[in-house]
């Protein structure tokens, strides 16, 4: 496939690159094999619109899929309570097929039509409903992580959601691992990944299995790490050693380990999960409700961490990642500047801690895609055709002043304002996947 267009992207973390009417190539597999000026005999498949530009496929590293219900809602409580109050509850009707396929069919749609081309999906503890999502994955196009969630500590988890025992949670989670493998037409674009929700959650026994689990399998793995003051604080106290050593010691912390959060990791914490090429799931919305602190971007890329960034839908009030990107420069002003006014300025902030808008663009496509370790995020040759097309044009919601704006300007005004009705077209692996206005929900009564 040819295709025609200008294209914007962040192959240098913090760099935009403008490639004015380029042709991008690709071949049967869906990878890039050239990217060449516009010359009259190339002869493109398909022609962008002049107002129109082609981005990267954007990639959530971390949302829960079950919560998307909720979204938007029940954001009052800390997160201990946030979890047994509201969350909890409603993952628990998963058990219910048809109620978590007619979510995944609303959800992924959506997701897809938003720009998020990879999503790596916190599942619920159930089987079947978990083989559902991979399943409406891969039947709309979306690259994705599926992973069944492992819980079974009593103190952490209701007795009514909960794995039975340590080993019946490790057998279904090879199960599920199993069953998306092997779902017909999976050619490797939705993978399963070993995701114990997070230690307090999970016994002993069921993260060591766990992690031979991944071992044996050779899957990635994924769960909360350092979160919030209480999570951090109650690993600190059960295993005397903070999530990212503990993780460690139950084999959880691996080359491509996502860990959601790290709100709270020590300079060590950073150093020994980039050690071990694990990376952080960046979530600056959730953070700012559940974090207690804010997650220092800056500090973890400069000192090597892989970061990508996350939605965590429903602790997260959006799905688009454009929102992500922004909050994630507004949470780092904030850690800098500090927030509390009566604390004397020199003492208020963290210094060198703000980002801008190319390097939270580079985090949620190339730095994300250099977490999971997939050739994603960038659009050049060797990479594959995941990508957006948006319009920029008078009709958009992108204000563009073409005597004032150059692209750096365009660019900035694009991550900040456009939404996902600006999104047009939207490819996973050289496949057009750009998602049918006609895919709804029924029309539901209140309850
Ligand atoms: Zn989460």
């Amino acid at each position: 496939m040819k295709i025609r267009g200008t294209i914007l992207h962040t192959p240098d973390r913090g760099q935009l690159e403008v490639l004015e009417d380029r042709v991008i190539s690709t071949d049967s597999r869906g990878v890039i094999i050239s990217v060449a000026p516009y010359t009259a005999d190339c002869q493109p498949d398909i022609e962008l619109d002049r107002s129109v530009v082609l981005l990267p496929g954007l990639i959530d590293t971390h949302i829960h899929a079950p919560q998307w219900p909720q979204l938007g809602t029940g954001l009052d409580e800390p997160l201990e309570r946030w979890l047994f109050r509201y969350t909890f509850p409603l993952e628990a009707r998963y058990s219910d097929e048809g109620f978590a396929q007619s979510v995944w069919q609303s959800m992924v749609p959506k997701l897809l039509g938003q720009g998020t081309t990879t999503a790596v999906y916190f599942s619920s503890i159930h089987e079947a409903a978990t083989t559902a999502l991979a399943e409406t994955c891969l039947a709309f196009g979306q690259r994705a992580y599926v992973g069944r969630v492992a819980m079974d500590h009593p103190d952490g988890t209701p007795d009514w959601y909960r794995d039975l025992s340590a080993s019946g949670g490790v057998e279904a989670s090879h199960r599920s691992i199993v069953d998306i493998r092997s779902l017909p037409g999976n050619t490797g674009l939705v993978q399963p990944i070993v995701t114990p929700r997070f230690i307090p959650a999970c016994t002993d026994e069921l993260l060591d299995g766990l992690g031979r689990l991944a071992e044996s399998e050779n899957v990635l793995t994924q769960t909360h790490c350092s979160e919030s003051d209480w999570e951090h604080g109650y690993v600190l106290e059960r295993h005397g050693t903070s999530d990212t050593s503990s993780l460690q010691s139950f084999g959880l912390l691996r080359d491509h380990s996502v860990l959601a959060h790290g709100s709270h990791l020590t300079e060590q914490d950073i150093h020994v999960a980039a050690e071990a090429g694990a990376g952080v799931a960046h979530c600056p919305i959730s953070n700012s409700y559940f974090a207690n602190a804010i997650f220092p971007l800056a500090r973890a890329l400069e000192n090597g961490l892989r970061v990508g960034l996350g939605s965590d839908v429903a602790g997260g009030s959006q799905s688009n990642l454009f929102r992500q990107c922004e909050h994630a420069v507004t949470v780092s002003r904030m850690l800098e500047d500090g927030v509390d006014a009566l604390v004397r300025p020199e003492e208020r902030g963290v210094s060198n801690s703000r980002i801008d808008i190319p390097t939270a663009f580079w985090t949620v496509t190339a730095g994300g895609a250099e977490l999971l370790g997939i050739p994603a995020g960038v659009l050049a040759e060797g990479f594959v055709f995941d990508a957006i097309a948006v319009d920029i044009g008078p009709n958009s919601s992108v204000d563009v002043w073409p005597e004032l704006d150059d692209w750096p300007r365009i660019f900035e005004k694009l991550v900040r304002s456009s939404t996902a009705t600006d999104i047009t077209r939207v490819w996973v692996n050289g496949n057009e996947v750009t998602p049918s206005s006609g895919t709804q929900l029924p029309s539901l009564q209140p309850s």
